[in-house]
């Protein structure tokens, strides 16, 4: 006889999928009210060795002090992060999204944003991808960002 039972564990809220598709309005990495961009030691490195910089000067034109972390700068007075460019036809993008930092590569996939369908809302209110296209992102895959962005 066991003497003690096994919990069952309750599947999360999401474990249907979620569906999110970036629209590339390039909202959640625009203005005053997105906060910091959280960026570690290895994610300068890349973004330095992708804009061909060396780690020093990155550091000193892009990179702040914010207590003991670091974020990129923004632009003032937008707000806007500082790799947030328009092309020749206004289209916002990332100059460097092949090397864009977790927390730019995880989005919307937040423990915030995934701990209740409230706050999913809540962020879906910020960002027109949420909730839209074909493509339903697994529970795997949903953890695995969480897991990312508390690395
Ligand atoms: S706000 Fe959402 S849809 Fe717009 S660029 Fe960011 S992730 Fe994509
Ligand atoms: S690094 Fe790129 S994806 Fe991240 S906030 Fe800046 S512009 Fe947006």
């Amino acid at each position: 006889m066991r003497l003690f039972a096994k919990q069952s564990q309750k599947p999360p809220w999401y474990a249907g999928g979620l569906a999110f598709e970036c629209m590339g309005c390039g909202g959640c990495c625009a203005g005053p009210e997105e906060g910091y961009v959280w960026v570690k030691d290895k994610e300068i490195d890349a973004i330095a060795a992708h804009l061909n910089m060396p780690v020093d000067e990155m550091r000193r034109r892009y990179v702040r002090r914010v207590g003991r972390r670091q974020s990129l700068i923004e632009c003032s007075p937008s707000g806007d992060c500082v790799f947030l460019e328009s092309d020749e036809q206004g289209k916002r993008q990332c100059r460097v999204y092949p090397v864009r930092p977790a927390q730019c590569r995880t989005w919307p996939f937040w423990a915030q944003n995934v701990s209740s369908p409230y706050h999913w809302s809540e962020a879906a209110r910020r960002c027109p991808g949420i909730n839209r296209g074909s493509r339903l992102h697994r529970q795997e895959e949903i953890e695995t960002n969480v897991r990312a962005t508390q690395e």
